[in-house]
């Protein structure tokens, strides 16, 4: 697709055209961003309970416009109006609350803990400042809750956005940006539509800080352009993640879960169970019941299509790589042109052995689950790190301890004991990965660390005329550096003492040193400086201030 016309025109469940969608023209970039920043200064500025609580208002519009949203979800990548309900509507109104309850709270500046005894007088507090203005360029497969889950706390956090959704789902992208229309200051969240060119102008037109979410091909690009640009970037990327089932795991709830991790969404999901590691003595067992229950899966109804040809393309390009490979198909393995899943693709168990089969090793986003025995626990955490990728994994087993001990061994930013891939829905759950999969974070507070960037103030209310550690530097100051050496672990225990007594002489002798004002200058008159008025606080500072100031600091001045 050329970046005139990129846009996906047909949907992928009835084959019914879409409506038309205009492309932002590339050259129109430059100017939306700096509008945006323009927009983000003041905004930036506003009070963080207002601008909460303006954001918070998309709530109500996000559920009172529920059915309508999870149409246009639906028609654009076909997935069942439910599961754009349950996964998309429903949980981005569950993001909204989230941060309307706690983001005031976390971006209240905090105090840095400073030891008196070097520098007395001082205390400093950290802001979270917002980073700017915000590309945020997004893929197809939740076209709704993903742009949400970032611009929520970006709003809230003082950012400016500009949304560049994908070309397959711009209309999604359009219901997006609705959600705020009336709501905030003009510019402060535009929306830029086309393809992968667009998203690459938007990389380089002057945002501060781009979040991408889709392939890692597409995301060492925006690697790349952003170092470019020496801005940074927070890139969630792909994944193909494993589902290990122990020898003494319930086999039904298993088989259920993990035929829901795998086909929800047509299997296009980044926490998808893309592979199945079963311990040898119950895989029999487990792959009969996950055939039966995927057999009874109705195309449409429960698995939608492929969201593209591309995409299915790609599925059955795995599943013949595995039949290739000595892999064993035991249901499905066929593209279907099904009149509720145009570009359907039948739900599809495959048996096989080989890790670096294209089906095991390279992340499939569709309705396949393969499915291999394990000699125990040991080769299947093995097996499961050995991905390049590293998104979700999860253990299935009764002993719940058993289950968190090999969590903490699985080479993934998301491990859950008895169930799979879900908790994307949960906002107060960080969604990360390593590897391949990039290193964004969405949900949980830990969010903000991309989102906002820190500003730490110092007040000094020193007012001796030098710091012991400014000029001149003297044997004294010497000597004071090595006894803080000893005293903070650079001799045993009765060498700090000594070092401590030391210490106490030297900071004396010091500030005698230190105390003597320069003799004025011969040449020069100095004009007497102004008495300096001293500068209002915000209140939060002053109380920072005040407890960073014991009674006794003065005695700790040097
Ligand atoms: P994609 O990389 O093809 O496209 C994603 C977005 O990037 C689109 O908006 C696209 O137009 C844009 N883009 C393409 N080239 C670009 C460039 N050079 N510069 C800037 N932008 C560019 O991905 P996709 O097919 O839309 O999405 C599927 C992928 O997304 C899968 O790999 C999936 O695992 C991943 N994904 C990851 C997560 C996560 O949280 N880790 C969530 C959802 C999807």
């Amino acid at each position: 697709m050329s970046d005139t016309n990129p846009f996906a025109t047909t949907s992928p469940a009835t084959g019914a055209a879409l409506s038309p969608v205009e492309a932002t023209p590339l050259d129109a970039i430059d100017a939306i961003v700096d509008k945006a920043r323009k927009a983000q200064a003041a905004w930036a500025a506003t009070d963080v309970h207002k601008r909460v609580k303006i954001v918070s208002a998309i709530k109500k519009r996000i559920l009172t416009r529920a059915e309508e949203l999870a149409k246009v979800i639906h028609e654009e990548t076909g997935k069942p109006d439910v599961e754009a309900l349950l996964g998309e509507v429903l949980a981005s109104a569950d993001v909204v609350a989230y941060w309307a309850e706690t983001l005031a709270d976390e971006l209240e500046p905090f105090e840095a803990e400073i030891d008196a005894l070097a520098y007395p007088k001082k205390a400093g507090l950290i802001h979270r400042d917002p980073r700017g203005t915000i590309g945020v360029i997004m893929p197809w497969n939740f076209p709704f809750a993903l742009p949400l889950r970032t611009l929520v706390p970006a709003l809230m956090a003082g950012n400016a956005i500009v949304l560049k959704p994908s070309e397959i789902t711009p209309r999604t992208g359009k219901a997006v940006a609705a959600l705020f229309e009336g709501l905030l200051p003009e510019g402060l969240l535009s929306l830029v539509q086309g393809g992968g060119e667009a998203g690459a102008r938007l990389c380089k037109a002057g945002v501060d800080l781009v979040v991408f979410t889709g392939s890692p091909t597409s995301g060492r690009k925006v690697a790349h352009a952003c170092a470019d640009a020496l801005i940074p970037c927070a890139l969630e990327l792909g994944g193909k993640d494993a589902a290990i089932v122990l020898a003494d795991a319930d086999l039904e709830r298993a088989a259920n879960g993990i035929v829901w991790g795998a086909m929800m969404n047509a299997g296009q999901n980044c926490g998808a169970v893309e592979r199945v590691y079963a311990d040898a003595k119950i895989a029999k067992a487990l792959t009969d019941k996950i055939v039966a229950k995927t057999k009874a899966l109705r195309l449409g109804d429960d698995v939608g299509p492929l969201t593209t040809a591309a995409q299915r393309a790609t599925v059955a390009r795995h599943v013949e790589a595995a039949k290739q490979g000595g892999g064993e198909i035991l249901t499905g393995g066929e593209a279907v042109d099904d009149p509720k899943a145009k570009l359907g693709y039948r739900p599809t168990v495959v048996r096989i052995d080989a890790d670096d089969n294209a089906l095991v090793a390279d992340e499939t986003f569709g309705p396949v689950v393969p499915i291999t025995s394990v000699e125990g626990a040991d080769e299947a955490v093995r097996r499961a790190n050995a991905s390049r990728y590293g998104l979700t994994a999860s253990v299935w087993t009764k002993d719940v301890r058993r289950g968190e001990a090999l969590a903490q061994k699985l080479r993934a930013g998301v491990v859950t004991v008895n169930n799979h891939s879900f908790t994307g829905a949960i906002p107060s759950a960080p969604w990360s990965g390593v590897g391949e999969t990039g290193w964004g974070i969405t949900g949980s507070p830990l969010a903000l660390e991309h989102l906002t960037r820190p500003r730490f103030v110092l007040v000094d209310r020193n007012t001796m005329i030098r710091e012991v550690w400014w000029y001149p530097y003297t044997d004294t100051l010497r000597q004071m550096a090595l006894a803080f050496a000893r005293l903070r672990g650079g001799a045993s225990l009765g060498g700090r003492i000594g070092a401590l007594f030391a210490l106490i002489g030297l900071l004396m002798k010091r500030r005698g040193e230190i105390t003597k004002s320069d003799p004025p200058a011969k040449s020069s008159k100095v004009a007497a400086a102004p008495a300096a008025k001293p500068d209002p606080k915000p209140e939060p500072e002053k109380k920072a201030a005040a407890k960073a100031e014991p009674e006794s600091q003065a005695d700790a001045e040097p």
